[in-house]
């Protein structure tokens, strides 16, 4: 496919992996980005790693007329994207930021001392997905999101077969709305709409979220630091498991607390990258294919 590349890997999203045999070859076809365009089609575009942490304590008042370009460009070059997060109730006064770095070392130092925005300065944290509890608007299960979704899609009033071309669309068309029908919930098969607060399997998601906040990483491990004493420097040792010094996103899944609940299997699901090999990690390279995201 192209020169250097030695797998290519499609994730479920879509986006392909490439791993290159050298750095110089990872180099090469990051600066030469035409060669995405030719392997995967001219919508395809480079998706760079990033290091996201999630910045606290922003007031809502402090955000009016801020675009999240504009917060970028105050926090500076390293910062790759901004996504600000907003509640929806009018009467909570608070907001948060996802921050994504384009370096673990520039994410580790705003979780270690804070990141400064306009003589303020934020907490922040590693952004921890799990901690979000997400349902699919296709099938409406918990844990998934559409984009990553292999079922049926289903229609979230009635519970059946999502009707006409599905979405919003096809939603409209449901005989709930006449009355024809009563709602059933696709997740559990009660009298609800599937997103309704009452529904058993959204208030096992929130709960489990809320039990993982409880276990979340605070800041991102420290860069691992040589452990053979110096006198036996010539010996030859095992690449150490240790991804504190690659771009793995959180903390390494050996130093985290191990918890014999349910949560473990989530979290587990949530890291799947501490299976990979540090040294192959270091020269990987994404491409993507659809940007779209749901949420
Ligand atoms: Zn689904
Ligand atoms: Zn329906
Ligand atoms: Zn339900």
């Amino acid at each position: 496919m192209t020169k250097g590349a030695v797998a290519a890997r499609k994730l479920p999203s879509g986006d392909v992996v490439v791993t290159f045999c050298t750095d110089q070859a990872k180099q090469w076809h990051s600066t030469n980005l035409q060669w995405i365009q030719q392997a995967f089609g001219t919508q395809a575009t480079e998706a760079k790693r990033t290091t996201a942490v999630l910045l606290k304590g922003l007031r809502k008042s402090d955000l009016q007329g801020v675009t999240e370009a504009t917060f970028q460009a105050d926090l500076g070059p390293a910062v790759e994207t901004v996504r600000f997060r907003l509640p929806r109730d009018p009467k909570t006064t608070r907001a948060t930021a996802l921050v994504a770095f384009t370096s673990l070392e520039e994410a580790r130092k705003a979780c270690d001392q804070g990141l400064l925005w306009r003589a303020q300065l934020f907490d922040c944290e590693p952004y921890w997905d799990v901690l979000r509890p997400t349902q699919c608007y296709k099938c409406w299960a918990w844990g998934h999101i559409q984009r990553y979704c292999q079922k049926q899609a289903l229609c979230g009033r009635c519970g059946t077969k999502a009707h006409g071309e599905g979405g919003r669309a096809g939603e409209a068309q449901c005989p709930t709305y006449s009355g024809e029908l009563p709602y059933r919930c696709a997740g559990c098969g009660g009298k609800h709409p599937a997103w309704a607060r009452e529904c058993p399997k959204k208030q096992t998601a929130y709960a489990t979220a809320r039990e993982a906040y409880q276990y979340r990483p605070r800041t991102f491990e420290p860069t691992a630091q040589p452990t053979q004493p110096a006198q036996q420097p010539a010996q030859p040792t095992q690449p150490t498991q240790d991804t504190g010094n690659d771009d793995f996103q959180y903390v390494p899944y050996h130093k985290r607390a191990r918890l014999a609940t349910p949560i473990q299997k989530q979290i587990d699901q949530a890291f799947p990258y501490r299976q990979l090999q540090p040294t192959i990690h270091q020269n990987l390279a994404t491409a993507t294919h659809t940007p779209k995201s749901q949420q």
